[in-house]
């Protein structure tokens, strides 16, 4: 499937819930603060929502916070359920613990899209080394940075006075000045924002 390109507001709207796709936009202008229906014409009309719908909804809201693909999202998935102990929160850990997901939440990035995009374009280092895959996940006590050379452009200048003001999940420990972060352990359920049922998700991968 596609990755979707069509308004992001638009998404929240249909989640029914911030996703805070658009970086600052989403901190400052809000479309959801002032319109929270959802997209379309039948907007308005009352009908049952059936479990099935619950789930669905439930598993696109995760996967479009992260910006994951529907392969992705499954292979994830299945991955958490293989490991022992709770599925859903297995899963949520490694959604979170993905390197474009760490570099926003480093606040090297407005959003995850603009994280997937900075490391897709080899401007971050993981241990020293350049990772281009946003998948890529991040283990405890890994070194994140920016490349060398790249600190000195217009957008990383800016940054760093956008990551002193944002707070950052314990896991973290960012000094954006040098530009760099420390995952200094695997986030915890607490320690993730992400207001999602992990159960529904699990219920829907199951059927
Ligand atoms: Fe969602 Fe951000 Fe748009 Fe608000 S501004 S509706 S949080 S993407």
């Amino acid at each position: 499937m596609a990755r979707y390109t069509g308004p992001v507001c638009r998404i929240c709207r249909r989640e029914g819930t911030k996703l805070y796709l658009k970086g600052e936009k989403c901190l400052t202008k809000c479309t959801f603060d002032r319109r929270s229906s959802p997209p379309g014409v039948h907007q308005q009309r009352r009908r049952k929502v059936s479990d099935f719908a619950l789930q669905l909804r439930e598993k696109q809201k995760a996967r479009r916070m992260y910006g994951v693909l529907e392969r992705q999202m499954m292979n994830t998935f299945e991955d958490a359920a293989e490991v022992k102990g709770a599925t859903g929160e297995t899963l949520l850990q490694s959604l979170e613990r993905r390197l474009d997901n760490t570099v926003y939440r480093a606040g090297f990035a407005k959003s995850r899209s603009q994280a997937r995009q900075l490391v897709a374009h080899g401007h971050i280092l993981v241990n020293g080394r350049a990772s281009k895959t946003p998948s890529h996940a991040v283990q405890a006590g890994d070194a994140i940075s920016v490349k060398e050379s790249s600190r000195s452009s217009s957008y990383f200048k800016d940054q760093v006075s956008w990551a002193k003001t944002q707070t950052r999940p314990g896991w973290i420990e960012t000094d954006p000045e040098a530009f760099t972060a420390r995952v200094l352990a695997l986030p915890t359920r607490d320690q993730i924002e992400a207001q999602v049922n992990t159960q529904l998700i699990v219920e829907y991968y199951s059927r």
